[in-house]
């Protein structure tokens, strides 16, 4: 049979359909009991991962932690949580005393995630922690630390590791059809807003290099599964703009991994930066633009294989947001249920904490 180049784009177009969208209810058996969560932090991203737990079938919210006790209340109507499961930072050590609450959701500044990880650990509850995972290297060794010793799970909430575009992206470039991995390049970015504590050196750590370009970092090592053994980098700010006092402005930097692939990444607070990566391999290349939103990913790749023909792929994520907290959720909750390592665990918080703390070093910046 002869297929054109547009027929097999239609082909794999069509067969992706079904691999796209993901089959939710699939991943745990309906007589698994419900994974239940106590939300610490109730800002934009807990809003998203409660709303997400929504559809899981392994999870739940069941309590919350907020220093608002209005908000607090609200959100406990929304999602059926009881008054005396709403706890405050100074009592949250009474969670230990909650039955219900296997695991620990942390939505809150980086600096904070530390002493929540820990906090939450020695209450006996399993963790699931935001990235970036601490704002030091130490914090993100002491939170293994403590996980290990109380005997309880850390994931880090890399949800890109869980989303299916991106899966489907490794699982392209693991097939070895697009050859060997050349040159990646990763860009994301925005414009931050001045009132955001996100410009606060002791609540963020630094700028966009902590919470938005530790995507491309994080894409980077698992679109080549190699980790980078040379960092270069360059940052620079705005003198005269008074959000870029603590916190640099824009970050570049270049790894180059083992088998002599290079990755060339972008993050800036400066502007809008829409994240995608594209990586050219000897057979092709293959992207993801968008590739770190909450849905509108889209996957793009031409190549040929070995055994050809000539492939192009073009396909857009039906899936809507939040989606990606659905996925993130159900692996953790699987975890926890089924004794199992989840595959963001704070090692993988603590490998970019370190490569972070390189691309720091080679732009002049100091962290601990
Ligand atoms: P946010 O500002 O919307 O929410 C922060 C929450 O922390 C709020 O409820 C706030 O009341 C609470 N808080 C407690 N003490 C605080 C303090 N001293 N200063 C400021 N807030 C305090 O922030 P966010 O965007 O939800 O980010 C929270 C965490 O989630 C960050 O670590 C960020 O990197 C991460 N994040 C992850 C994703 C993702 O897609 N995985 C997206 C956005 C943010």
């Amino acid at each position: 049979m002869h297929l054109t180049r547009r027929d097999f784009s239609r082909i794999t177009a069509l067969g992706l359909a079904s691999q796209l969208v993901p089959n939710l209810n699939a991943q745990a058996a309906p007589s698994e009991r419900k994974i239940g969560y106590c939300i610490i932090g109730l800002g934009r991203i807990s809003d998203l991962f409660m709303a997400g737990i929504q559809s899981s079938p392994t999870s739940k919210v069941v309590a919350l932690v907020s220093g608002h006790p209005e908000k607090a209340a609200q959100y406990a109507e929304k999602y059926g949580v009881p008054a005396t499961s709403i706890y405050n930072y100074d009592n949250m050590h009474v969670i230990r005393n909650n039955p219900a609450i296997d695991a620990v959701y942390i939505g809150l500044p980086n600096s904070m995630h530390a002493e929540y990880t820990i906090r939450s650990a020695k209450a006996g509850k399993h963790v699931l922690c935001e990235k970036p995972m601490a704002t030091t290297v130490p914090e993100a060794e002491s939170m293994i630390a403590a996980c290990s010793s109380a005997g309880v799970k850390l994931m880090i909430a890399y949800r890109c590791h869980y989303e299916t575009s991106h899966q489907r992206a490794v699982k392209l470039l693991r097939s070895g059809a697009l050859g060997k991995v050349q040159v990646i390049q990763s860009a994301f970015g925005f414009n931050c807003g001045s009132s955001e504590w996100r410009l606060k050196k002791a609540l963020a750590g630094g700028g966009p290099l902590f919470d938005v370009g530790i995507y491309c970092l994080n894409a980077c090592r698992y679109l080549t599964a190699e980790e980078p053994d040379h960092i270069s980098a360059f940052a620079s700010s705005d003198p005269s703009d008074p959000r870029f006092r603590e916190v640099e402005e824009n970050v570049t930097w270049t790894m180059k991994f083992p088998s002599g692939a290079l990755a060339s990444c972008a993050t800036t607070y400066g502007t809008q930066m829409d994240g995608y990566f594209r990586v050219y391999a000897s057979r092709g290349w293959l992207e993801i633009s968008p590739a770190f939103g909450y849905d509108g990913l889209h996957l793009r790749a031409q190549y040929m294989p070995e055994a050809g023909p000539f492939v192009t792929l073009d396909e857009p994520n039906p899936e809507k947001s939040p989606y990606h907290f659905t996925l993130e959720a159900n692996h953790f909750s699987q975890c926890i249920l089924k004794n199992r390592t989840p595959k963001s665990p704070g090692e993988e918080g603590l490998r970019d904490m370190r490569y972070i703390r390189e691309i720091y070093r080679s732009a002049g910046i100091a962290m601990a």
